[in-house]
């Protein structure tokens, strides 16, 4: 049987890996050339907090341990106010819990390597979906015409494949976007503590910097889209009164903030996920969220786990799994939607007020 994955980015890859243990022949389309034989995107590098749901996908397949290689732990929010000292907020009460800073394209190539390696899968990069008829199974792609048996979209929030599948579908863009700097290291080292989640927190909007393994920082901008374009004549004035401590840090700001790309944010809902047990979605194309609880990633990666179960389940009969991996993850892709828009407000407001501090405090007891 024959399966055909579009996008080969983090859940069409690792998709792919679990489908090839089932024994299945897998096609990965992906739209754009290899990553790894070229670099990353310019400015949108994007580091992600893999958690334990993401860590568990990973472990089932044997990719944990080198997925973590690359990996930096966080074990606490770190809050940068605008003046007075940081204030170090754990995730948990003893201090071992953390989640784990990693680089997209780093996860992205360890999982192409992984799809490439394993027994039965092919991929072929360079093939951008353009059509498909879910009857037949026929896909086609700016490069000519391909058929399947199942066609599985993982092809992200802007996804081909949901548009031609008959569904409800709701498309809710942020009003905020986000923007990346880069905070390099200081003489080989960390400039800011490695071991936290930095958070500028300023009401409206806020920055966030994850760390890398090469001891930079990347920064993440999340403004109302407005303020990217007022604020650029005013760059370097506008962070020294409202990010004081970051002028210092990102030594190239004027330069830098104007030439890295202002990126969309929202929210994709959509019902059904699948069309006559042929024809699926999967991670961000069935139910991207906003990245504020830094759980898309890891969402998409428990759908694989899931579908996997689903077809252990139902002996590998696509027409009651594909509903049934609908019906599981519903729930819990609803909820985190639902969360991620909450935490935004958390982390951009609450995170620095006195009240919420207090009553960490007496959590903590
Ligand atoms: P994508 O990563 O979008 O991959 C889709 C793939 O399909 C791409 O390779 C694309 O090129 C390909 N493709 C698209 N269209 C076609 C086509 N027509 N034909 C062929 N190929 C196609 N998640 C976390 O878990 N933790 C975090 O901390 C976190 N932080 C984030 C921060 C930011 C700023 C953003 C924007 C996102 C963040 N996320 C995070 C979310 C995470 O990046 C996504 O959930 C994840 O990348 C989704 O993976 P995916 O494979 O489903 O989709």
């Amino acid at each position: 049987m024959h399966v055909a994955v579009v996008g080969a980015g983090l859940t069409g890859c690792l998709l792919a890996c679990y489908l090839a243990r089932r024994g299945y022949e897998v096609t990965l389309y992906e739209r754009r050339p290899d990553p790894r034989q070229g670099g990353a995107e310019r400015g949108r590098s994007i580091n992600l907090a893999i958690s334990a749901r993401g860590r568990d996908a990973l472990r089932r397949i044997g990719l944990e341990e080198k997925v973590m290689a690359g990996a930096l732990p966080m074990r606490g929010r770190m809050i940068h106010p605008v003046d007075g000292p940081l204030d170090f907020q754990s995730y948990s009460h003893d201090g071992t819990a953390a989640i784990n800073s990693i680089s997209r394209a780093a996860l992205n190539d360890t999982l192409l390597d992984a799809a490439e390696a394993a027994s039965g899968v092919k991929i072929l990069f360079g093939h951008r979906l353009t059509g498909l008829d879910p009857e037949t199974g026929e896909l086609t792609f700016d490069t000519g015409t391909a058929k399947a048996d199942v066609i599985l979209g993982a092809d992200g929030a802007a996804s081909v494949v949901r548009g031609h599948i008959k569904l409800d579908e709701h498309v809710d863009l942020l009003d905020h976007g986000y923007k990346e700097l880069t905070i390099p290291a200081v003489d080989g080292e960390f400039a800011l503590d490695p071991g936290a989640l930095h958070i500028w927190p300023r009401g409206d909007s806020m920055m966030i910097a994850l760390p890398n393994p090469d001891r930079t920082f990347t920064c993440t901008l999340f403004w109302p889209k407005r303020a990217f374009a007022e604020v650029e004549p005013v760059v370097v004035e506008h962070f020294r009164a409202v990010y004081p401590d970051v002028i210092p840090l990102v030594p190239d700001l004027a330069e830098a903030y104007p030439r890295n790309p202002v990126g969309t944010l929202g929210t994709v809902r959509c019902t059904p996920w699948q069309r006559g047990g042929r024809v699926a979605l999967i991670g961000d194309a069935a139910h991207a969220i906003v990245p504020f609880y830094g759980q898309g990633a890891n969402c998409g990666f428990e759908d694989v786990v899931e579908l996997d179960r689903c077809l252990e389940e139902t002996g590998g009969d696509w027409a009651r799994a594909l509903p049934l991996l609908e019906e599981r993850r519903r729930p819990n892709t609803d909820a985190i939607a639902a969360m991620a828009l909450n935490n935004f407000v958390e982390m951009r407001d609450k995170v620095a007020s006195p009240v919420f501090r207090a009553v960490r405090t007496l959590e903590h007891r």
